[in-house]
């Protein structure tokens, strides 16, 4: 991920970035859950718990699916994992043989493709468009599923897009996926966030349906690194819970023993004002972005992104995502880092700064954007004042001007999707 790499070298050259290429909520753990973790390390509560999580915290989760969607779901159908990214790879250890091949969005959270390759399993674009949303439907899965094909990976809402998939598409696809005998995933991480329609979940729907969440993102908890999934029926959680015993013993138990306070009342009150906060931001930023130029040709319903397009005919938008950053300081993640469908003229924006931030970026990006236009057309004096100002943006390291040389020697097909852990950067990457 050159641009995170490229926005630490800058701040270390004392400059400051306004990051909006990190998936990560600005908000940290609610307090009652920071509470709930001192009192657990100070009754010495950091031994291993059961492979499948804390028996409370299962039935914790699976009472939150009663009380906020309506679903009924066994405890026993529930495991804690470590993270969704946990989640996700246990799911595949069990469904995943050599050669299978796993349909995944894209544009689409980069993981998915990886993790399936580490099971030696096929990952298989399916390339989607704002036509539909950024979501698969029935006739494409059914297009594209061949013997071969196990299943479909999905995200909802989706990241990059931040676009939920339509519950009837959702079943039609569940019905097709179970009589072709396969398995649907659906990573439901940005569940809680969702601005106007009412959030639901895949679980309930009919066939192999297995569901993937986490405490990362609605809860805010995202080193805490605990997720979780649920399974279709509990016939199969013996064999996930070999894996997980094998592969990571336990998620990590003083976050598990915390994460029983995420349920409360007062939690949920804090998470709702925050999930309000994260829906005042996009509205600010979506109208924003495309005042400055951006094409936003599917509004986000969820998570906390932008996917826009870039301004001008052919965009580019990694080189665009580079002179953002260097020009003005905003970091947003250039879209060919999601897969290759249609993604290279597109930026994804991540509002996971505060409103007075993204108000700064969204100056500067009207600045850069009109940067951009024919000479003619590009608002000259306000440019060129904008330039002149001595202003927060010293174009001081001259090096932070230049492209970034390639240091992988990696060939060229893992080049795009190895990058942000390419040696150097010394960060992982935060999509
Ligand atoms: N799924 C999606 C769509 C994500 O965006 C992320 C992280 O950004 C993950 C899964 C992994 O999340 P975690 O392992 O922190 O729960």
């Amino acid at each position: 991920m050159d641009v995170l790499a490229r926005a630490h070298r800058l701040e270390t050259a004392g400059r400051r970035v306004i990051h909006m290429e990190i998936g990560e909520p600005d908000f940290t753990a609610p307090p009652p859950v920071v509470e709930a973790a001192m009192r657990a390390l100070r009754d010495g509560r950091s031994a291993y718990t059961p492979t499948l999580g804390l028996p409370e915290l299962r039935q914790a989760i699976a009472g939150d699916y009663r009380r906020r969607f309506g679903v009924r779901v066994a405890d026993s159908r529930i495991a804690v994992t470590a993270g969704a990214s946990g989640g996700l790879l246990l799911l595949l250890a069990l469904y995943v043989d050599p050669g299978d091949e796993m349909l995944v969005p894209d544009p689409g959270y980069p993981g998915y493709r990886h993790m399936v390759r580490a099971f030696e399993g096929m990952a298989r674009p399916l390339p989607l468009s704002a036509r539909t949303n950024f979501q698969p439907t029935l006739e494409m899965v059914r297009a594209a599923w061949r013997p071969r094909t196990r299943g479909l990976i999905l995200g909802s809402p989706s990241n990059p897009t931040g676009t939920l998939i339509a519950a009837a598409e959702l079943e039609r696809i569940a019905r097709f996926v179970s009589e072709r005998r396969g398995v649907l995933i659906v990573d439901e991480i940005y569940q809680g966030l969702v601005y106007g329609d009412r959030p639901a979940s895949a679980l309930g729907l009919p066939g192999e349906v297995a569901v993937v969440n986490s405490f990362s993102k609605y809860f805010c908890m995202t080193g805490w690194r605990l997720g979780w999934v649920a399974l279709p029926d509990s016939a199969r959680m013996r064999e996930l819970e070999k894996l997980a015993q094998h592969l990571f013993i336990c998620a990590p138990s003083v976050a598990q023993h915390a994460a029983l306070a995420c349920f409360s009342d007062e939690t949920l009150a804090i998470l709702e004002g925050r999930r309000r906060e994260f829906q005042r931001r996009r509205d600010f930023l979506v109208p924003a972005l495309e005042r400055a130029g951006f094409s936003v040709p599917a509004k986000p319903s969820g998570a906390f992104y932008v996917y826009a397009g870039c301004p001008g005919p052919r965009p580019d938008g990694r080189r665009f995502a580079l002179g953002l950053l260097d020009r003005e300081g905003v970091a947003a993640t250039p879209g060919l880092d999601f897969g290759a469908h249609g993604t290279r003229g597109f930026v994804r924006f991540a509002y996971t700064r505060d409103l007075a931030e993204l108000e700064a970026a969204a100056a500067r990006l009207q600045r850069y954007c009109g940067g951009l236009r024919p000479r003619a057309a590009a608002p000259l004096p306000a440019a060129r004042g904008a330039r002149a100002r001595p202003g927060p943006w010293p174009r001081t390291a001259r090096s932070a001007r230049r492209t970034p040389r390639r240091t992988s020697a990696a060939p060229s097909r893992s080049r795009r999707s190895a990058a942000g852990t390419r040696a150097g950067s010394g960060r992982r990457p935060r999509y």
